[in-house]
């Protein structure tokens, strides 16, 4: 069979515990926590006190016998009752300790005889117990006996012979044992007291116990109340009734909780706004081709004998709308693709050298066909873990916007550096450049700086948008220099290796 170690097993029953619902929740444990806190001191109270007062109640009646036993065996020696146990004054005496104590007295000579025995039983019987040789050495001794409800004690009795008496200056008195007093006394008179008092101590204990019991369920009760409100905003919130911030101040968790979601709630609405902003202007993109495509069809529709070549012209325009309409769909899925959250990077080691010549290759004729010079320069070989898809898209965009708003005879310089973390890829041109203002709002989706201009060589305000998604979801970062008419370097730093989170 398998036994748990100590670790092992208090793991278990934590986890045993945790399985207990009631006892995750804070309320109870509260309740519990000042129950038990309040039962502890409560309980052991009544326990010390009962104690206490038993210890007492012994050590009084103890003194008291013993008192009474010293002042009896003075008087036995007076009366010299060991040697003859007729006297009755002495006989009424011991009757009357033994009755009042409720016990037993024995008076035992020197040679441990029992002279006299209140009970009648002992009377000229050896005594030889450990406390009467005791006793007999000049020690008191007494024992209580819980058990059985009595004390037991023994008192020498002793008498004072004075020593030299033939020379008055050296006479001293000298205490000599005599006898023993062996008494037991009953302690039921305690016990009965004490049976008293632990009842009475047991209603208090009762009240008590409801007491601590109500007041924890009370405390308990009002010390979570902070977190139900909390808890009722929240379910507000999201019920939709109220948009306001939740503020419960009463413990400085509780308005941690509501800052932490009111920040929460912000961010939501931000990107509410910002979705509700990106349909708008999807809507808007879409609806103009189109918009276009109609006008074009129906003023051939409406015209009659509409000459062949105007067909042909308007047939073209279509055709151009329609392919923007394209473009501006492919951007989006794109863009839709790159969403960060969703991410779904297909990181390989990849040729960054390979990559970017594959890119250059591929607009070079673009950029022949608008005569800007597309130079190329590559510090050191790189290899990094990347998506070759979105990195290429990335880099692509940054290209294709340098050679599109360039000049005429302009030129674009791509180059390739790395040092032992990262890698970086400056796209620099001679072109247009980027006013300043517009320069935190470029990476928008749908944002371009001259909408009509934009249109013309086919931008659709996506590009940079999905550059930056790309680059960030590389954990990389993408930085843009430009001055107007003097052109613009964006620069995009990615780590070699791929570090998900
Ligand atoms: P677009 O499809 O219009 O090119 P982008 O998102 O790629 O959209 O770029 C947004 C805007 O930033 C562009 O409309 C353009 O005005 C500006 N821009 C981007 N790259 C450059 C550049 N290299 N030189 C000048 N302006 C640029």
């Amino acid at each position: 069979m398998y036994v748990p170690n100590g670790a092992w097993g208090i793991t278990l029953l934590k986890e045993k515990l945790r399985n207990i619902k009631i006892l995750r929740s804070l309320k109870t444990r509260i309740f519990l926590i000042l129950l038990i806190v309040g039962l502890i001191p409560c309980i052991w109270m009544r326990h010390a006190i009962l104690q206490n007062y038993e210890k007492r109640a012994v050590s009084v009646r103890t003194s008291d016998i013993s008192t009474q036993l010293k002042i009896l065996a003075n008087h036995l020696i007076t009366y010299h009752y060991l040697q003859d146990t007729s006297s009755e004054v002495i006989n009424a005496e011991i009757d009357q300790l033994s009755s009042l104590y409720d016990g037993r007295v024995m008076i035992i000579n020197g040679d441990l005889h029992v002279v006299k025995d209140t009970y009648g039983i002992s009377e000229n019987k050896t005594v030889i117990s450990e406390e009467v040789v005791r006793c007999i050495k000049g020690e008191s001794t007494s024992r209580y006996d819980k058990d059985n409800g009595y004390i037991e004690m023994t008192i020498p009795i002793t008498e004072t012979i004075v020593l030299g008496q033939d020379e008055p200056e050296k006479a001293e008195n000298k205490e000599v044992v005599r006898g023993v007093m062996l008494v037991s006394a009953s302690t039921d008179t305690i016990m009965a007291t004490m049976v008293i008092l632990n009842r009475n101590a047991t209603i208090v204990e009762v009240i008590a116990i409801v007491g601590i019991f109500v007041i924890s369920m009370l405390a308990a009760k009002c010390l979570i109340r902070p977190f139900e409100k909390i808890t009722e905003a929240l379910n507000e919130a999201q019920e939709g009734y109220t948009n306001d911030p939740i503020s419960v101040t009463d413990y400085l968790e509780t308005e941690h909780i509501g800052d932490a979601f009111n920040r929460v709630l912000g961010r939501m609405k931000l990107l509410d706004d910002s979705r509700q902003e990106f349909v708008s202007n999807v809507s808007h993109e879409l609806k103009t081709p189109i918009t276009s495509m109609k006008v074009l069809a129906d003023s051939l529709i409406t015209q009659d004998d509409v000459p062949v070549e105007l067909y042909q012209e308007f047939m073209k325009d279509i055709a151009d709308e329609i392919e923007r309409e394209d473009k501006i769909i492919t951007d989006l899925l794109s863009l839709v693709k790159m969403d960060r959250t969703a991410a779904d990077l297909n990181i390989a080691q990849v040729d960054i050298n390979m990559l970017v010549e594959l890119i250059m290759k591929r607009l070079r004729p673009i950029a022949q066909k608008r005569d800007v010079e597309l130079v190329y320069e590559s510090v050191r070989p790189v290899t990094a873990a990347v998506d070759e898809v979105k990195l290429t898209l990335a880099i692509s965009n940054l290209v294709e916007n340098a050679i599109k708003y360039n000049k005429e005879h302009g030129w674009v310089k791509v180059t390739l550096d790395a040092d032992h973390q990262f890698f970086t890829v400056e796209v620099a041109d001679s072109g247009i450049g980027i006013p300043e203002e517009s320069i935190e709002h470029i990476y928008e989706r749908f944002y371009r700086v001259d909408k009509s201009r934009s249109r013309e060589i086919g931008g659709t305000g996506l590009g940079l948008a999905i550059t930056r998604n790309a680059i960030i979801m590389h954990r990389g970062s993408i930085k843009v220099v430009s001055e107007e008419e003097v052109g613009t370097t964006f620069t995009v730093k990615i780590p070699l290796t791929y570090i998900a989170v």
